[in-house]
C-alpha cells in the first residue's frame, strides 16, 4: 500500500449549491463472490449507479449508465458479449428517459461499458473523462466500436496536471463550473484515467468514486477478489492507492457521503421524468 498524506482535509459540509440525486440506469446480476473477498455468496442486484447533480447553471450526470443499446443487447460486443446476459435496463430505465432530456454535460468516473452505454442515447453531449483513459481507450472500450462514440460525443479529456489544475483532498482536480461546487478529481487504477467527482450537494457534500469500488464494502475490509481484479483494474497499485484513499475519506470525513460504482442498497425503482 502506498502512503497517504496522513492528515487530509475534508471539504466543507456547509450546503452548497448542487442538488445531488442517485438514479439507477439498468442494473447488473452478479454473485457476491465475484464481487467481494470476505466469503459471502449469493446472487446480488448491482445497480449501474448514476449520480444526477442540478446545478442553478446546468444539468449534469455522473456517468451515463447502462442504455438503449444495452437493452437490445447489441452492446457491448467482444469481448465483452458474455456481459449482455446478465444485464437489465427495464423500460423508462435508461438516463434520458429518467430526467427527459439529454444532459448539459456527462462527467465520466471511466470508460467502461456500464457507465458509458447510455452516452449512445445522447448524440452531440459533452463528455469529460481522464486523458489516460481517452489516449487508451480512443473513445470506445470493451467492446463498443470506438467509432459510434467518437461520431456522436463531444469528447473532452481532462489533463489532471494541465492548465487550470488544482489539489483538491490532496488529489489532481478540475474545477468542472468554475465555481469550486463541483471537482473532478484524478483517481486512477480501476482504469488508467479514472476520475471521482465531488459535489458541495445542498445537504452536504458527496465523492462519486466510480468503480475504484464496487460496494460500500470495498470501503470497509473486503476488496474485489483477487483473480477479479487481475482482469477488471488496469493498474493495481495505482487502484491500491486510489482505494486506500477514498477508505481515508470515508473514515476521516463523516460529513462526507462517498458513493461506491454498483451499491446494492442504493438500487432505486425507475423514475418518470418530471413533466417538462
Ligand atoms: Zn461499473
Amino acid at each position: 500500500m502506498l502512503p497517504l498524506p496522513v492528515d487530509l482535509a475534508c471539504p466543507p459540509t456547509d450546503p452548497g449549491p448542487v442538488a445531488v440525486e442517485l438514479i439507477t440506469a439498468g442494473q447488473i446480476t452478479n454473485d457476491w463472490k465475484l464481487v467481494v473477498n470476505d466469503g459471502t455468496t449469493g446472487p446480488v442486484t448491482l445497480p449501474a449507479t448514476v449520480g444526477v447533480l442540478r446545478h442553478p447553471k446546468a444539468l449534469i450526470t455522473v456517468d451515463a449508465g447502462l442504455g438503449q443499446k444495452n437493452r437490445e443487447k447489441a452492446q457491448p460486443g467482444f469481448p465483452m458479449r458474455w456481459a449482455r446476459a446478465d444485464m437489465d435496463v427495464p423500460a423508462g430505465a435508461t438516463v434520458v428517459e429518467q430526467l427527459g432530456r439529454v444532459p448539459d454535460l456527462v462527467l465520466l468516473t471511466h470508460m467502461h461499458y456500464d457507465h458509458i452505454g447510455g452516452l449512445l442515447d445522447m448524440p452531440g453531449v459533452r463528455a469529460w473523462t481522464g486523458d489516460a483513459d481517452w489516449w487508451t481507450y480512443g473513445g470506445g472500450n470493451l467492446g463498443f466500436p470506438p467509432r459510434l462514440f467518437r461520431d456522436t460525443i463531444q469528447w473532452e479529456p481532462q489533463d489532471f496536471e494541465g492548465p487550470g489544475s488544482a489539489q483538491i483532498l490532496g488529489r489532481p482536480a478540475q474545477d468542472v463550473l468554475g465555481d469550486a461546487s463541483i471537482w473532478y478529481l484524478s483517481l486512477p487504477g480501476h482504469t488508467p484515467g479514472s476520475a471521482a467527482v465531488l459535489a458541495r450537494g445542498e445537504s452536504g457534500p458527496v465523492l462519486f468514486i466510480g468503480d475504484t469500488g464496487w460496494v460500500d464494502k470495498h470501503l470497509a475490509d473486503s476488496m474485489r477478489p483477487w483473480a477479479v481484479s487481475l482482469f477488471i483494474d488496469a493498474r493495481k497499485a495505482d487502484h491500491r492507492e486510489s482505494l486506500a484513499w477514498a477508505r481515508a475519506m470515508k473514515a476521516q470525513c463523516p460529513g462526507l457521503r462517498v458513493v461506491t460504482g454498483h451499491e446494492p442498497a442504493d438500487l432505486k425503482p425507475v423514475r418518470a421524468p418530471a413533466a417538462q
